[in-house]
């Protein structure tokens, strides 16, 4: 049986990778820290005799015993609010992280799928983004912290692939969505919704102009495994390139969930990024993927999900204290 591992394995993203490899019968060793990842998301695959579950931060040496096919390397905190929060952790799991798990890629001879971002296109100025894009990025900007780290992640990942040789593969992640997002993570989709669902005003920031182009998780889950086992070393994004401005999306959530709310507007964060959509034109042709999923058939979704969580959870307004990390 072939062996994966995949960090971050109880966040929103790894979650969902690690029930697409074992539906795909590989043995899953997950690993995660839970500084902002849950149990509750894996919690299902923990009878399973082909799962297995690490608590261990991989900024941290990392040892996994016996062969190792393939790495998924998907821990680091992802939403604006926890770079600030937690800025250094942010830092140390995309380059301290990375290292470890290219180093642990070249000694298993594992192949290495590592999560990268349109961040690191940070507020373009060549829209919609393709991948020879190099970016605009405030890199002592409070976003820095994450934008950089995924910039130096890309860089030493291709170093590995060119100086040891190891079989690297890099995807670019636009703005995802879909159950299983922390509903405080301060996101915009688990933002409004949960403001929709306790009765309060949705929060649109600035002006509402900018945009974002939301992919449902399940097409981007099918495209990172369609990449990992392609033979492209480069970064290939992989988003839905439906662009929409915040406003209008505000309103969309208020329809479609029925509320009475209102918008109200509160200030724009700095160095949140104008515009943003991706050109998917190379994993079109590269692995013959495409977005299936549309955001009204989504967001649905994504709804039904974040009504089936409790009260308590619904109110609760952030249920990590991260100030014990280091
Ligand atoms: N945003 C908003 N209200 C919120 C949360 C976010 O208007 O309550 C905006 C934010 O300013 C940004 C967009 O929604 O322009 C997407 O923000 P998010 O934090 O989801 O991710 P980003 O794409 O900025 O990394």
């Amino acid at each position: 049986m072939k062996k994966v591992l995949i960090t971050g394995a109880a966040g929103f993203l790894g979650s969902h990778l690690c029930d697409r490899f074992i539906k795909e019968g590989y043995h899953v060793i997950g690993m995660d820290n839970l500084i902002t990842g849950d149990l509750k998301n894996i919690e299902h695959l923990f009878k399973l005799k082909n799962f297995e579950f690490y608590d261990h931060d991989v900024s941290k040496f990392v040892h996994i015993p016996g062969n190792l096919d393939y790495i998924l390397h998907f821990a680091s905190p992802a939403s604006p609010i926890d770079y600030l929060k937690i800025p250094i952790q942010t830092l140390k799991v995309g380059s301290l992280g990375t290292h470890n798990l290219l180093g642990l890629a070249k000694e298993k001879k594992s192949r290495i799928l590592i999560a990268s971002t349109s961040e690191v296109y940070g507020d373009p100025l060549v829209h919609p983004q393709t991948e020879d894009y190099y970016g605009n990025v405030n890199t002592i900007g409070p976003r820095g912290v994450y934008d950089e780290a995924k910039r130096f992640q890309e860089s030493i990942t291709m170093a590995y692939h060119t100086y040891h040789k190891v079989e690297t593969r890099i995807v670019r992640i636009f703005n995802t969505y879909g159950p299983r997002m922390r509903l405080n993570d301060g996101r915009v989709v688990p933002a409004f919704i949960g403001q929709a669902l306790r009765g309060e005003d949705l929060t649109v920031f600035g002006e509402g102009l900018q945009t974002r182009s939301f992919c449902y998780v399940d097409d981007l889950i099918e495209g990172i495994y369609r990449l990992l086992f392609s033979d492209y070393v480069y970064p290939v994004n992989i988003g839905n390139p439906n662009e929409i401005t915040i406003k209008d999306f505000a309103e969309e959530i208020i329809k479609l969930t029925g509320t009475d709310q209102k918008v109200i507007y509160k200030p724009l964060p700095v160095n949140d990024p104008l515009q943003r959509q991706p050109d998917i034109t190379r994993a079109k042709e590269i692995l013959e993927w495409q977005p299936e999923i549309d955001r009204s058939e989504g967001m649905r979704r994504t709804l039904e999900y974040f009504k089936s969580l409790s009260q308590e959870e619904l109110y609760r307004s952030e249920h990590k204290d991260f100030s014990s990390y280091s």
